[in-house]
C-alpha cells in the first residue's frame, strides 16, 4: 500500500477559502443563500465554508449559523438494501429552504450517487430557487449526469484507488492522501 498525500492543511484551507469567494460571487452576495453539508465530513466542510462566508460578509451575515446546516441522505440512497447498517445522521437546517440558492457540500464525489440522493432529500423539504454543489475532491468515475460547481481539487483516479479525506473536527489530522491498494 502506497500512500500520497495530494492537498496539505493549507492546500485545504486556501481550496475553502476560494471556494467560498467563488459561491459569494455566483450569488451575488448571501442573499438566501443555504450552505448544507452532507455528514459526515461534507458538514464540517460546510461549516467552516459558512465561517468563511460570515468573516469575508460580517455585515450581511450576523452568524455562520444562520446560513448552514446538514443534510442527511441516508433513507434516499439508491443503495440502502447493500447497507443496511447505515445510521442515519440528523438533518439540521437554518430555516426554510423555499426560494433559496442551497449549496450542497460534501468531501469526495465519486459515482454523484450520493447527490442523486440530496437531490431527493432537498426535494423533500422544500422548492430551493436553485440547488448548487461545492466538493473539496473531485476524483472522477461518474455514474449519472452529476456535476460539481465548486470544486477543491480534480484528482483524477484509479476505481481501485481510495482517497482519505481527514479533517481535524473528525480526525484529529487534517489532509488528503490517495492509497493504492
Ligand atoms: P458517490 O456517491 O459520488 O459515489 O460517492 C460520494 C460519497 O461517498 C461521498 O459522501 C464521499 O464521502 C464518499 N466517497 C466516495 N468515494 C470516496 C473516496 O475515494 N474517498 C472518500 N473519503 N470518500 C469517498
Ligand atoms: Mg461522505
Amino acid at each position: 500500500m502506497t500512500a500520497r498525500t495530494v492537498l496539505q492543511q493549507a492546500d485545504i484551507a486556501r481550496a475553502l477559502t476560494r471556494i467560498s469567494h467563488e459561491i459569494l460571487e455566483s450569488n451575488r452576495g448571501t442573499d438566501d443563500l443555504v450552505i448544507l453539508g452532507i455528514p459526515t465530513r461534507g458538514v464540517v466542510l460546510a461549516r467552516r465554508i459558512a465561517d468563511t462566508i460570515q468573516r469575508i460578509e460580517p455585515a450581511a451575515v450576523g452568524s455562520p449559523a444562520d446560513i448552514v446546516g446538514a443534510l442527511d441522505v441516508t433513507m434516499y440512497r439508491d443503495d440502502l438494501s447493500r447497507h443496511p447498517t447505515r445510521t442515519p445522521q440528523p438533518t439540521s437546517l437554518p430555516g426554510p429552504i423555499d426560494g433559496k440558492t442551497v449549496v450542497l457540500v460534501d468531501d469526495v464525489l465519486f459515482s454523484g450517487r450520493t447527490i442523486r440522493a440530496a437531490l431527493d432529500a432537498v426535494s423533500d423539504i422544500g422548492r430551493p430557487r436553485a440547488v448548487r454543489l461545492a466538493v473539496l475532491v473531485d476524483r472522477g468515475h461518474r455514474e449519472l449526469p452529476i456535476r460539481a460547481d465548486f470544486v477543491g481539487k480534480n484528482l483524477p483516479s484509479a476505481a481501485s484507488e481510495r482517497i482519505f479525506v481527514r479533517l481535524d473536527e473528525v480526525d484529529g489530522t487534517e489532509a488528503v492522501t490517495i492509497e493504492e491498494p
